[in-house]
């Protein structure tokens, strides 16, 4: 029989699973929508296990543990997920192992960032690098820290909100209670903003006439593109989010010295210019010593990232 582990991913949006191999590979995977209340979503999680856990295919896999992540803080010993989830009202409080203890499986539970950072430090771009920062670039921005090896949870399992470093004092309301987050704009949600602004200013160049002035109908994905086109305004809002990003992560560069940071989400698609622009803007702001064998690299594990992370927090 296969090794095998069963990682859920709890999104926003949609809840993955999937049967993973030790060597990252995602054997067998589906999501399902996160509804909008609590008691759907643990229902979602049950009926997603069990359809793996009990299908006849299984029987093929030793399923050794199961993995999962979830937005905001996650008590990695209880299991209980506390604090800010802005994208699932309610869920705070909840018993991550509860929900899947009906399995008899062992079961380890860690913030979303924490777990995708685990895949990326066992099997995706992290391998072989002990001292690590993670940055999810999506609705939100999320973070990871790896302190020689091992993912670093701070006193009330709290550590790596990078996204919520103050760069501009009075800016733009963040979902934690605070003003000028970098969230509020290195995030696709803060770039997208920062793109309106740009757009209604210049009312030109190919982002204006693709969406005929409509500026709602953009896509993060059009701004990527037209930024590697050369679009004047997509290379404004890209440089905008990529100072934004440098800025809000300095701190943490120069408090920890990593020797790898990895980027990950829908912004890589920017390509090599916006990771070249992103390095040059992180050496203006943090300690010179602190980045100087820094690399900043792109995330190997992509949109799997978080499901196969939740299987690697057992094997890590
Ligand atoms: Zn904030």
């Amino acid at each position: 029989m296969e090794r095998a582990a069963l990682g859920i991913d709890i999104g926003g949006t949609s809840i993955k699973f999937g049967i993973v191999s030790p060597e990252g590979r995602l054997i067998r995977h589906h999501s399902l929508i996160t509804k909008s209340n609590r008691d759907d979503i643990i229902a979602t999680i049950k009926s997603g296990a069990r359809e793996f856990l009990g299908s006849k295919h299984i029987d093929e896999y030793n399923i050794e543990h199961i993995g999962m992540g979830s937005p905001g803080a996650v008590n990695v010993e209880s299991g209980v997920m506390f604090g800010v989830s802005a994208n699932i009202p309610g869920w705070s409080g909840t018993n991550l192992k509860e929900i899947v203890r009906e399995f008899g499986l062992p079961t380890h539970v860690d913030n979303d960032a924490n777990a995708a950072l685990c895949g990326e430090l066992s099997v995706g771009a992290g391998r072989n690098y002990e001292h690590v920062i993670y940055v999810t670039i999506g609705t939100g921005v999320g973070g990871g820290i790896a302190i020689d090896n091992k993912v670093h949870h701070g006193a009330n399992y709290s550590a790596s909100e990078i996204g919520h470093t103050i760069i501009h004092r009075n800016g733009r309301k963040c979902g934690c209670g605070k003003r000028g987050c970098m969230e509020q704009y290195a995030s696709v949600t803060g770039m997208m903003k920062t793109a309106k602004a740009i757009l209604m200013k210049k009312q030109t160049g190919a982002l204006w006439k693709l969406c005929d002035g409509q500026i709602e109908d953009l896509k993060p994905e059009d701004v990527t593109r037209e930024f590697v086109n050369g679009d004047p305004a997509a290379v404004e809002i890209i440089e905008r989010q990529a100072s934004a990003l440098a800025e809000g992560i300095a701190p943490a560069i120069s408090l920890l010295n990593p020797e790898l940071l990895i980027i990950g989400g829908a912004i890589t698609d920017a390509g090599q210019e916006y990771f070249k622009a992103l390095t040059d803007k992180i050496g203006k702001s943090a300690y010179p010593e602190s980045h100087e064998k820094m690399r900043v690299v792109k995330a190997k594990l992509g949109g799997k990232a978080g499901v196969v992370g939740a299987a690697f927090l057992r094997w890590v």
